[in-house]
């Protein structure tokens, strides 16, 4: 049931040709996808499955795929309620159209990219993060006070400044030997594959990364800082919203 993910090679692909690997009570089950399954603090992706006769099922969600052997990469999508119609027809070899809810993923993109941002302007642990269609928001590990404009008009030269975005892959062993790269306390980087997926924002940002992003700082466009609070003692909140 492993499945490939194209999103991981380009995150612009918009849909794709796929065949039905098996359905069962976590959903649909696809040998590729372009379905982003929630994980490092990213939403699932919501979408559209068309069968051969044109009957549409919708997704309303995708996640990470759980059996006996199941790697990072496999995924699930899990189907809006009340499809029983259309669900019904769908079988295993079957061949489909998978295409993702874009205009609502484009958004996520921008903003997990400007999450990236926040790391390199607030160079502190992210203790906790959640990147939506409306928002991104990070827990950031300090007791240092953080002043919302200076910020902002960081995040919004380096915006303004088109870095290029792109991927490298290490392997685990050297992953290993650089904990520093590490920023996420929550999310640890999926070893266990031989390599890891590192995001590179050309002289600003690079840690290890297995989500969507822009491909260059620039498409982010302009960012606000919608709520800046103290979580804890020890721990500051951060949302950012496309202005
Ligand atoms: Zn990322």
């Amino acid at each position: 049931m492993s499945t490939r993910a194209l999103f991981r090679e380009d995150a612009y692909l918009t849909h794709c040709e796929a065949s039905v690997t098996a359905v069962d009570e976590q959903g649909i089950h696809l040998d590729q996808t372009v379905f982003y399954p929630l994980g490092g603090g990213q939403a699932g992706d919501a979408g559209t499955l068309t069968l051969a006769d044109g009957t549409r099922i919708v997704i309303a969600d995708t996640r990470k795929a759980k059996f006996e052997g199941a790697t990072p990469d496999d995924a699930v999508h899990v189907p809006a309620p009340a499809q029983d119609d259309a669900l019904s027809k769908l079988k295993v070899g079957d061949k489909v159209r998978a295409e993702i809810d874009w205009e609502q993923r484009h958004r996520r993109m921008r903003l997990h990219t400007a999450s990236h941002l926040i790391c390199a302007v607030l160079p502190y642990p992210v203790d906790g993060c959640s990147i939506t269609t409306e928002y991104a928001r990070l827990d950031l590990a300090t007791v240092e006070p953080i002043e919302r404009e200076a910020v902002e008009a960081k995040l919004n030269a380096l915006i303004g400044g088109a870095h290029a975005v792109y991927t490298e892959w290490i392997t685990d062993d050297e992953m290993a030997a650089r904990p520093e790269l590490v920023r996420t306390m929550s999310v640890k980087p999926p070893m266990g594959l031989g390599r890891v997926r590192l995001l590179r924002i050309e002289s600003v940002d690079l840690q290890p990364c297995g989500g969507t992003h822009v491909r260059n700082t620039g498409e982010i466009g302009a960012l606000r800082i919608a709520k800046l609070e103290k979580k804890s003692a020890r721990t500051r909140r951060l949302v950012l919203e496309l202005a």
